[in-house]
């Protein structure tokens, strides 16, 4: 008797106007370029689209949202249940006299050019950070002293079972490259707070962080950010240091020369290459310092087993 045939999980999901797709791979759509495949990948047409789809989704199917994968590694087995992924539809960015509204896809550097040319001071900062609107409020994104919290005055999300609510900063409980929103939710748009200023000032403060930047960091290379996050009183870069990690490797993923809190993709490496080196730099820093290192990149999906040797 021919062994029943076990249904893929796109064939039981709701009707959708954007588009779905079976064992998509996401990993082309991070900055580490690794990862296994989405069992499935939804790009919603818009709100409603992502609302009512989420509506009639099966409460036990697991929802994860990607956005730029600018702070993502995806494990190489891939990611199970539905990974959303924001594109055309929520991009829109509105200006208005004192702030924009932007779409949840909006890239920060859109929005930060987008204000800048408006006149409007206050959100130069985004122009470094290169993720999307939507990452950018889930992760309390910020640079040189500016947070997404001292500027946000709403951001509208879907819950996992299709509600759509507007949250104020309050709500989101802001901390540290972090905030609270229901397990599951989705941003879709986000009004961010700026003022009227000068635009050749604005213009010159956005060159004078792209300079800081590039001497800075490896801004071209296949990475995810800063890995993990300042403790208390502490540089997480100077613990790195500290404990012998500048330009670690393990297998193809290596610990950056130029910023050690920075790991890289040299070409080659496996999900499972660039987060064991993570790990390995987290053991030695405790060892050298007793310091716990936690990390601020988010790591989503099943891990291949077994790691890879550290390289000498
Ligand atoms: P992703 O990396 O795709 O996802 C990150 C997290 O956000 C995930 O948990 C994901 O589920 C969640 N998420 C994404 N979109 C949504 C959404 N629509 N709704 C709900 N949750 C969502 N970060 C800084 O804060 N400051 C910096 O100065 C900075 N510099 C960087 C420099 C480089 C070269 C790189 C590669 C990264 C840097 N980062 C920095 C990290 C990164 O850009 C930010 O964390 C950014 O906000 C992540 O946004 P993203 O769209 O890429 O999110």
């Amino acid at each position: 008797m021919p062994a029943a045939r076990h249904p893929h999980l796109i064939e039981r999901l709701p009707q959708v106007r954007g588009r779905l797709a079976a064992e998509a791979p996401i990993g082309p759509f991070t900055w580490f370029r690794v990862g296994g495949p989405a069992e499935v990948l939804f790009r919603p047409a818009d709100e409603v689209d992502l609302a009512s789809f989420l509506a009639a989704l099966d409460p036990a199917v697991p929802v994860t949202v990607i956005g730029a994968g600018s702070n993502l590694i995806v494990r190489d087995r891939g990611v199970p249940g539905v990974v959303v992924r924001l594109a055309r539809g929520f991009g829109a960015i509105a200006v208005e006299p004192d702030g924009v509204i932007a779409g949840a896809a909006a890239l920060d550097v859109t929005v930060a050019e987008t204000a800048a040319e408006a006149g409007l001071d206050g959100l130069a900062f985004l122009s470094g950070i290169p993720g999307s609107v939507g990452g950018a409020v889930a992760m309390n994104a910020g640079a040189y002293g500016n947070e997404v919290k001292d500027v946000l005055d709403w951001a509208e999300i879907v819950t996992r079972d299709g509600q759509r609510v507007r949250l104020d900063a309050v709500a989101l409980a802001f901390a540290y490259r972090s905030a609270r929103l229901p397990p599951g939710a989705i941003v879709t748009r986000a009004r961010l707070r700026a003022r009227p200023g000068d635009r050749a000032t604005i213009a010159a403060e956005m060159a004078r962080i792209r300079s800081a930047r590039e001497a800075t960091q490896p801004t071209r290379a296949r990475t995810g950010g800063s890995t993990f996050k300042n403790p208390e009183d502490a540089k997480a870069w100077e613990l790195i240091d500290a404990a012998g990690c500048r330009g670690l490797a393990r297998g193809r993923a290596q610990v950056s020369e130029k910023h050690c809190n920075f790991l890289l993709n040299l070409g080659g490496a496996t999900a499972a290459d660039i987060e064991g080196l993570g790990e390995e730099v987290r053991r030695r820093v405790h060892a050298a310092t007793g310091v716990t290192l936690e990390w601020e990149i988010r790591r989503i999906g099943i891990p291949a087993g077994g790691l890879t040797g550290v390289a000498p």
